[in-house]
């Protein structure tokens, strides 16, 4: 007997104009998502159909867990429309099936004789005539069995499974993530690309103070990511002489601040010439000095473009749930060192002011060094299986 994944796109289908397109990007996401797995996909207005090889059946459902657009999907019995072959399929289905039970039919061929209450109502005497363990509960049932009715096909399930929800990725333009060792940012990549944003990612490193090992847990934490999105390129920034000469010129209290501000601005030209509208990064409000809300319109004075802070409204604990769920958390928590945590200083301001920060910057030529920085940048391409370096000059 064949049985095939249906998939349901969900919140796709109030995308009235778009509804195609949105469709056929979900459509090649899971396609790459299933590469190598002898899969066979087909779509109509309203869902998708994925033909598998039974023992790849796992593999295809937790790969489909990974893909954003994906509303609900089920495994289904697929039979030619017929009355009999329904009712030889839906006992065989709940034969070792206990408890209560009822059926639901949906009817998208009209043309079916029977009107969709009435047939549920058949197909339910059948079974309990067919299994004496079954009763019938239509409000709280241990199991639902929904037969769906099209013209030539008819399609049988029990188990509804949730996908990830979302908007297919790709369906937005690219974001930068600013990508840190952190709990929080792995997790701002992984909502903004559950919004659909493609995304590329910026860490700054300071080398010697940070080591190989922070970076190799940026690179883990962005390959997590890309479970949920295609390669990812992941830009890293020598930040060791910006950094060295904030904390040598400036005032200790405002060094965060002018770093942070530093970033932003490099974030934002790499924005421009990677052609990504949108800086992306794990701020959230209050949870340290530098993201106060003062701060972060103090720092946020560098760019004109938009900063999407997806985790800006929860708390820790919240975001650490998230990490659990996206399997970031492990890495997250090791315990080397980030270029944020080297040189905090005693008494970081907890509400900035602009003309402090405007008259700091005047102590050193940060242009020259932003100039520098980019053409030293790295850019490493991060896959699922194996990564791949170059240097890019800007
Ligand atoms: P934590 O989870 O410990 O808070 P974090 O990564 O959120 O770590 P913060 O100091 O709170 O660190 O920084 C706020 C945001 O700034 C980060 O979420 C990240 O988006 C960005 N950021 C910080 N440090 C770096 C870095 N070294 N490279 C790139 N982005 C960074
Ligand atoms: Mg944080």
């Amino acid at each position: 007997m064949d049985r095939v994944v249906l998939i349901k796109y969900g919140e796709l289908t109030t995308k009235k104009g778009n509804r195609n397109y949105f469709i056929h990007v979900l459509y090649q996401n899971i396609e790459k998502k299933l590469k190598g797995l002898d899969v066979s996909i087909s779509q109509d207005i309203s869902r998708m159909y994925i033909e598998f090889q039974e023992e790849n059946l796992e593999l295809v459902l937790s790969r489909l867990n990974q893909v954003f657009g994906i509303h609900t999907y089920q495994v289904a019995y697929k039979i030619e429309t017929d009355v009999d072959l329904i009712k030889e399929q839906i006992v065989s289905m709940m034969k070792e099936k206990t408890g209560t039970f009822k059926v639901v039919t949906k009817r998208s061929d009209k043309t079916f004789p029977i009107e969709s209450t009435e047939f549920s109502r058949q197909m339910g005497s059948v079974l309990l005539k067919s299994n004496a363990s079954l009763s019938v509960d239509v409000h709280q049932p241990d199991t639902t069995l929904t037969i769906e009715i099209l013209k030539k096909y008819t399609y049988l399930y029990t188990d509804i499974y949730y996908g990830l929800g979302g908007y297919p990725v790709g369906t937005q333009p690219k974001g930068m993530l600013m990508l840190s060792g952190g709990i929080d940012s792995p997790v701002a990549g992984y909502l903004a690309l559950k919004r659909g944003v493609k995304l590329e990612a910026v860490y700054f490193e300071a080398i010697p103070h940070t080591s190989i090992e922070a970076r190799n847990k940026v690179i883990e934490l962005c390959r997590k990511l890309t479970s949920f999105t295609d390669k990812i390129h992941l830009h890293v920034v020598p930040f060791t002489e910006i950094q060295e000469t904030i904390y040598k010129e400036c005032n200790p209290e405002y060094c965060i601040t002018i770093m942070r501000r530093m970033m932003y601005r490099i974030t934002e030209r790499l924005s421009k010439k990677y052609k990504c509208l949108a800086i992306v990064n794990g701020e959230s409000i209050g949870q340290v000095a530098s993201q106060t809300l003062t701060s972060m319109s103090v720092i946020n004075q560098v760019t004109s473009m938009p900063v999407i802070r997806p985790v800006a409204c929860l708390d820790k604990l919240e975001i650490i749930d998230l990490a659990k769920k996206i399997d970031t958390y492990d890495i997250s928590i090791l315990p080397y060192e980030d270029c944020c945590t080297i040189f905090v200083p005693k008494h970081p301001v907890i509400h900035p002011v602009l003309e402090e920060c405007l008259k700091e910057e005047t102590k050193f030529d940060y242009e020259a060094m932003i100039e520098r920085t980019v053409s030293n940048l790295q850019t490493i391409v991060i896959q699922e299986e194996e990564d791949s370096t170059f240097s890019n000059l800007l």
